[in-house]
């Protein structure tokens, strides 16, 4: 039975007792006299007793009902049970000091009355008190949550059901003597009953405490005590029976009774105890049986523990040593049987002292059933293996053990770690080259992708149902039909696939990507699933738009620059030409395929020769290719070009490519011709001119002379009978005619330089000592300062320089201010392969707007009374450093100073 069907049979014998209870209490209030008194004459429930079996039967009933033991049910228990303990505790001290308080009299005064008049008993049982008080215990401690108390109350109701049994089997046997055993006053027949029914609905309740669990278990020994106290109560009763049965109608003897009594006793003691023999000898047997298959299976489990192909082995958990181990143990650890029993396996060195705390502090926590636990454990070599583990306790001879089975997983973990960095090689390799890959289901239009591409598409992970269509809105619209096309004939023909394709990010911007994908069929050779990758190539296509677009720019330049360009790869003997090669050639761009011997053929018969020698001289590496030659093209035009080339050799020095330009220079060549006859149209019209000069200041000399020396012999002969205006105008012709004489000669000297030209080496130091020679007197008196850096040695017109040097020193003299010694600074310096030579003085200076005029011939900035002069220094200056292709030029401030510049380009020195 289970503990629910116990607490249902209490509650059913609890209302049972309350029942009683209550049709005893209408008994006594509707005056039914079998309900008070079931057997006439004999003594009636008390109607305080029936009070007390309905309080009971009620108290019981929420006692079994209330298995939870809820708090208020127990209050109103509690209550109850203080309620039958006081009513009862009156009762006694009504009845032992005979208080006669007869509490029962407050409800049924006159039918008590009325009952004692006949002389019936109706007074509560002192012994019914007794009962009722250790009923309110035994109810108290059975609705306590507590072992104790409930197995307290379990004994108290065996009490209760003693003093109740004699009672009962006095009516039973009709033996007045057991019915008042105690006390003058008997206990109604119904009130033992109830009695009975109260003690047993109380070891009902607590039917699994105290002694009770001995009586309900559902082992052998409560079934025999089931069995055996059910048999002798009944038997006990029916005996009983019987022989008062054979005593009242057949007046037996005494001896004769007990004769019979006995011999029945012994007969059924007989029956019993052959009965709890078989019992025993049926629970021996099963035993033996039990421990013999218990042996067996230990047998079996070691004869499996050491065959089994898993490695096992056992260890105390006492000491932690090692007890078995089995072959498969030892062979994955390489150990023999004997090294390893009695060890721990720290003994063993398999683990560490930590590793083991850490195993037997797990072990602590989780109990000993443990499975798969990665463990790394080392063998005999010391080597590392790694295992999982699973551990479970057994009882070996009434000792706790670990079981262990260790499986292998070494191999397993090296390949996990293999496949793990081969995904990560994988996934690095897209990341390097922005490939994604991807598996398109055909069936479920699931589409699976690799990491790469939700970075490719700046896409979250998405689930694989979901991806295609969130893959298509992030496709470019223009792009999707191509796409399903290509997809439509891939699945169709079987066909891999190539497409290029647009995304569209988030921010707009538009990336590039090159998909590559092949059908893999199912079993049945239907297609089942599109695999392929895709790659980002925005920067490729990027960088072939900027080729394509340098390639249009060069194009073009080359158009601007009539530059053609020209490749020779010298191994397949192959040319390609640029566009303008072409045109310089007179082709459309590619009209023809461009060979080396049409190359060769269309060179002027005249320069071809030399031509190809600078060609075989540049493959050979003697000389750079850079020539100029005449083509003749298509249509017989005959055209200047400008050649350059150079050799690509391979590692052995074997030309194997020539590639260069092409330049057409008709134009500049026929510039040129021009410019050189130009030039020396020019060159003669200068010598022409400087004769000129020559002779006419030569030739004016003459008269000029004759003026001079008559003017001369004027003053000597009649220049004492000159008056005052004649002696002036005389004067006057003299100093006009010796003016005209120097500039004749200035003139003169100016057509001359630069005529006995003769580049030298010269050391401008030199040069300027000279001069400091040449100005000595002026240098003196003027009390003028030179101050020079060291001058550079240059090729130059020496004699020229001298001047130069002596124009810029006499003018920084002459120039100076009033009262102010003058101060020359003289350096040069190299600057962009040409000396710039500086002369600063600390003179008069130039006002700006003159700086031009004052290289110009014969221009002068004062009049000869303030500064001596013809106004041509200067522009000798100015004509030597042209003489030497170098510039001139001033810059000065009035009143402070000038700083005259002059250049000499490096390659004239
Ligand atoms: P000249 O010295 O005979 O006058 P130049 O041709 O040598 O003729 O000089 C032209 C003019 O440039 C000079 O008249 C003078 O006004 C100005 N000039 C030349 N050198 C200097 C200088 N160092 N300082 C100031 N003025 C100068």
């Amino acid at each position: 039975m289970t503990s629910v069907q116990f607490q249902n049979v209490a509650k059913v014998i609890s209302l049972i007792i309350l029942s009683v209870g209550i049709l005893v209490l209408a008994g006594w209030g509707l005056e039914i006299n079998f309900l008070r008194r079931p057997i006439p004459g004999l003594v009636a429930m008390n109607p305080l007793s029936a009070f007390g079996f309905v309080l009971s039967g009620f108290a019981l009933f929420l006692t079994a009902y209330n298995r939870d033991r809820i708090n208020q049910i127990g209050l109103v228990i509690n209550l109850l049970c203080i309620v039958i303990i006081a009513s009862s505790v009156l009762k006694l001290v009504d009845y032992y000091f005979d208080f006669n308080t007869d509490i029962e009299n407050w409800l049924f005064t006159s039918r008590l009355v009325s009952d004692n008049l006949l002389g019936l008993s109706n007074r509560m049982a002192p012994e019914t008190a007794y009962n009722f008080i250790l009923c309110g215990i035994a109810i108290w401690f059975s609705r306590k949550n507590n072992n104790f108390f409930n197995s307290v109350a379990n004994y108290v109701s065996v009490i209760i059901f003693g003093v109740a049994l004699f009672s009962a089997l006095g009516y039973l046997f009709s033996v007045p003597e057991f019915r008042t055993a105690i006390v003058a006053h008997p206990m109604a027949v119904h009130s033992a009953i109830c009695f009975l029914l109260v003690s047993l609905c109380i070891l009902l309740i607590n039917h699994d405490k105290g002694f009770m669990k001995d009586f309900t278990g559902s082992n052998e020994g409560g079934i025999v005590a089931r069995v055996f106290t059910a048999s002798i109560f009944f038997i006990a009763v029916f005996y009983g029976l019987f022989l008062i049965f054979l005593h009242e109608y057949y007046l037996l003897s005494a001896q004769l009774l007990i004769a019979i009594g006995a011999a029945a006793l012994i007969i059924s003691a007989f029956f019993i105890v052959w009965y709890l023999a078989a019992r025993l000898n049926s629970i021996s047997t099963k035993r033996n049986l039990a421990e013999k298959n218990l042996l067996l299976s230990d047998e079996r489990f070691f004869k499996f523990f050491k065959s089994s192909p898993v490695a096992t082995n056992i260890i105390r958990i006492g000491d932690g040593k090692m007890i078995h181990a089995n072959n498969a143990f030892l062979r994955l650890f390489g150990f023999l049987h004997e090294e390893v029993i009695g060890k721990t396996s720290v003994e063993l060195k398999m683990i560490d002292s930590e590793t083991r705390e850490k195993i037997l502090s797990r072990v602590k926590e989780k109990g000993f059933h443990i499975e798969n636990v990665e463990v790394k454990l080392r063998d005999s070599k010391g080597k590392m293996k790694e295992v999982l583990s699973s551990t479970q306790t057994i009882d070996l001879k009434g000792e706790l053990h670990m079981l262990n089975t260790l499986v292998d997983i070494t191999d397993r973990k090296r390949i996990e770690k293999e496949i793990e960095s081969s995904r990560q090689r994988l996934k690095d390799a897209q990341k390097l080259s922005k490939t994604g890959s991807w598996d398109f289901n055909l069936k479920t239009q699931e589409l699976i992708w690799s990491e790469e591409l939700y970075d490719i598409f700046e896409l979250d992970y998405t689930e694989p149902e979901k991806l295609y269509d969130e893959c298509r809105k992030k496709i470019h619209p223009e792009d999707l039909e191509m796409m399903d096309i290509a997809i439509q004939s891939a699945i169709e023909k079987g066909v891999a696939i190539t497409y290029e394709h647009r995304v569209i990010l988030k921010n707009g911007e538009i990336k590039y990507l090159l998909g590559l994908g092949e059908i893999i069929n199912d079993e049945n050779g239907k297609p089942e699933l599109l695999r392929g990758t895709t790659q980002d190539i925005t920067e490729q296509i990027r960088a072939q738009k900027v080729v394509e677009e340098m390639k249009k720019n060069l194009a073009a330049a080359q158009k601007i620059a009539n530059l053609g360009s020209w490749q020779w790869d010298m191994v397949s003997n192959s040319e390609s030409w640029s566009d303008e090669q072409f045109r310089i050639f007179g082709l459309e761009p590619d009209e023809i395929v461009p060979t080396y011997t049409f190359f060769t053929n269309s060179i002027h018969p005249d320069d071809k020769e030399r031509v190809l020698e600078e060609v075989d001289m540049a493959i050979k590496g003697t000389k750079e290719y850079n020539t100029e030659f005449r083509i003749i093209t298509k249509n017989k035009q005959e055209k200047y070009v400008e050649a350059k080339g150079e050799i690509e050799r391979n590692i052995d020095g074997i030309p194997v490519l020539m590639r260069g330009t092409v330049l057409d220079i008709s134009e500049r060549k026929k510039f040129e011709e021009l410019l050189k006859a130009a030039n020396q149209n020019l060159e003669l019209k200068n010598r022409e001119l400087e004769q000129f000069a020559f002779i006419a200041s030569h030739d004016l000399q003459e008269p000029l002379r004759t003026i001079s020396s008559f003017t001369d012999l004027l003053i000597e002969e009649y220049g004492s009978t000159f008056d005052e205006n004649e002696s002036i105008y005389v004067n006057y012709i003299s100093q006009s005619s010796g003016r005209m004489r120097d500039l004749i000669t200035a003139l003169l000297e100016y057509s001359r330089l630069g005529n006995r030209r003769e580049l030298r080496k010269t050391d401008c130091n030199t040069v300027l000592e000279n001069v400091k020679h040449n100005l000595h007197t002026s240098i003196t008196q003027s009390k003028t300062k030179i101050v020079s850096s060291y001058l550079p040695v240059i090729n130059a017109y020496s004699e020229e320089l001298e001047l130069l040097f002596q124009n810029l020193i006499s003018n920084a003299i002459k120039f100076r201010k009033k009262d102010v010694s003058p101060e020359i600074f003289i350096s040069a310096d190299n600057k962009n392969n040409e000396w710039q030579f500086s002369f600063a003085d600390n003179g008069i200076g130039i006002d700006n707007k003159h700086n031009e005029k004052i290289f110009q011939l014969f221009q002068r900035l004062h009049t000869r009374d303030s500064y001596e002069g013809s106004g041509i220094g200067l522009s000798h200056c100015k004509k030597i450093v042209e003489l030497h292709n170098g510039r001139i030029w001033v810059e000065s401030k009035k009143d402070v100073g000038s700083v005259f510049y002059f250049t000499i380009p490096e390659n004239k020195s």
